[in-house]
């Protein structure tokens, strides 16, 4: 920061400077010989000169076809963490060596050949049970030899099932505490089970555990979510009994009786609702219609397995949201939220509206170091004052620079029974992308049933702010971990860029940024006006 006149030039490209001094570049990663940034600035006679080292990644190795035998030997895996699997699962071992070198394990007595499937890379795949004792990977080329020790895997004997509780059963009925499963160790979220979901415990890597959902299903989970039960403890049996429909004012439950909570899958597109019960039997031979009901129009199930089954329901409108709960003296059930009734007058009166102000912790810092946090904090105020007005009731995440965790938030929105959940921040990119052009406005969501929200809301932001417009994108934000209410975050503006930063700083452009997804959420709303 500094003087909005001067001239910058780092290792010699000019960048320009905005008129309150700050600036933005994008310049190529420095050589690792040379690992800095130089920045020069002048003021007519006046200069400055500043070095800002960085952390540059060695070259990769030469992998030359003469001379001493050179192997990349980062590359080698696997080498560091752990893993417990069974016995005949696969093992990938690979490295990247030169094209005429051999490469081999020697691992239990035995030796198993690396194929070169790829300019340098060999690989190949040994059961988990010939590595577990140790083993070596060799890399020969005429009299060199490189010998490198491999990770050493546990082994899992499941030919007697070890079960697990994922979470504590004591938190059946808290419906805000569910435990995430993913599809690889280090993915995102796709299953979310009940407190007290009994699964077979099947692997290990790292501090995720794979547990076993039926015959055919395997997922990952959070190694402290994980807690053992006894050696010799029952498989769960489930088998679902009579199913009922169940209206109330506000929602409609799908009751499926069953003696422990089954892990499951709910997918969702705009007129319907697929259950996925896995681990699971049924023998629902009569469902129980308890009275018409408008938002459930009809209810299947077929077998998908021997141990799964899978629930679709045709719906008469999408449905609004909905919750998953366990109640030992009902069983599993799915609350289906109806849309709220809503005036073309007032759009908003009564509704409950949960605004969460983003960060801390963590978010962007813009360069002359106002953070994300502080930024979206008068918006989400001025938010709160408008949609106010208009009749609806505001429930706030934050009002102060302390620290909220983020889980916490849709947990928020969900127990004041909010009608929708908006959260609002400000953009910035990782290394590596140049934010030039691709600064604007944008809106991100991840329910099927929030994208009408997010094209409005988004309209609204851009009408007011009048930035490039990104577009809506769908991603796995962890503020869609409720799905009782449609959730969104709105990407107003870039806190990185010197010129945006510095609007987000004035009451008019807060004001603007406020009445844009203020005035979205209002024609969302309307919508669902009785006319
Ligand atoms: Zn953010």
């Amino acid at each position: 920061m500094g003087n909005g006149h001067a001239t910058l030039t780092i290792n010699g490209v000019p960048v320009p400077v905005a008129p309150n001094g700050t600036f933005l570049g994008y310049l190529p990663v420095p050589s690792p010989t040379a690992p800095r940034y130089e920045l020069d600035v002048r003021n007519g006679t006046d200069s400055a000169h500043l070095t800002v080292p960085v952390r540059v990644p060695p070259a990769r190795p030469d992998l030359a076809l003469t001379g001493r035998l050179v192997i990349d030997s980062s590359s080698v895996s696997p080498r560091g963490g752990s893993m417990t699997l069974r016995e005949n699962e696969p093992i990938r071992v690979s490295v990247r060596a030169p094209v005429n070198a051999a490469a081999w394990v020697s691992a239990n007595g035995g030796a198993f050949p690396l194929v070169n499937t790829a300019a340098n890379t060999f690989a190949t795949d040994i059961p988990a049970g010939q590595m577990r004792s140790g083993s070596t990977l060799y890399v020969a080329r005429g009299a060199d030899t490189v010998r490198l020790a491999l990770m050493k895997p546990g082994i899992r004997d499941t030919t007697i099932a070890q079960y697990v509780s994922l979470g504590d059963a004591a938190a059946q009925t808290d419906t805000d505490a569910t435990i995430i499963g993913r599809s690889t160790p280090a993915g995102t979220y796709k299953w979310m089970f009940v407190p007290g979901t009994i699964v077979q415990e099947t692997g290990r890597s790292g501090d995720n555990v794979r547990v076993r959902l039926d015959s055919q299903l395997e997922v990952w989970v959070d190694e402290t979510s994980v807690k053992p039960l006894p050696a010799g403890y029952p498989s769960p049996r489930r088998t679902v009994g009579a199913m009922a429909l169940v209206p109330a004012a506000e929602w409609v439950d799908v009751v499926m009786p069953v003696s422990s909570p089954p892990p499951y899958l709910i997918e969702q597109d705009l007129h319907h609702i697929t259950l996925t019960l896995y681990g699971t039997q049924a023998t629902p031979d009569i469902i129980k219609f308890l009275q018409n009901d408008s938002l459930v129009r009809s209810l299947n199930w077929v077998p998908d397995a021997s141990d799964r089954i899978r629930i679709s329901m045709e719906l008469s409108q999408p449905p609004y949201g909905y919750l998953v709960l366990f109640e030992p003296a009902r069983g599993f059930i799915l609350r289906l939220r109806r849309p709220p009734r809503v005036s073309a007058a007032r759009p908003l009166e009564g509704l409950i509206i949960t605004v969460d102000p983003g960060h801390p912790p963590g978010g962007a810092i813009g360069p002359t170091g106002l953070t994300e946090a502080a930024g979206v904090l008068p918006v989400s105020m001025k938010l709160k004052e408008i949609l106010e007005q208009r009749g609806a009731k505001v429930v706030i995440t934050r009002t102060t620079m302390d620290a909220v965790d983020l889980h916490l938030r849709s947990v928020i929105a969900r127990r004041a029974n909010s009608h929708a959940l908006i959260s609002i921040h400000l953009n910035a990119f990782g290394d590596g992308v140049n934010p030039f052009p691709n600064v604007g406005t944008s809106t991100l969501y991840f329910h099927p049933q929030t994208e009408p929200l997010a094209r409005l809301v988004q309209a609204g932001m851009m009408r007011e702010m009048g930035l490039r417009d990104l577009g809506i994108h769908y991603q796995n934000i962890a503020i869609g971990r409720t799905m009782w209410m449609p959730s969104l975050i709105c990407e107003g503006a870039f806190l990185m860029v010197p010129e945006q930063e510095n609007a987000v700083k004035t009451p008019e452009f807060q004001e603007r940024f406020a009445r844009g997804v203020a005035d979205g959420i209002e024609a969302y709303f309307r919508l669902f006006a009785t006319r």
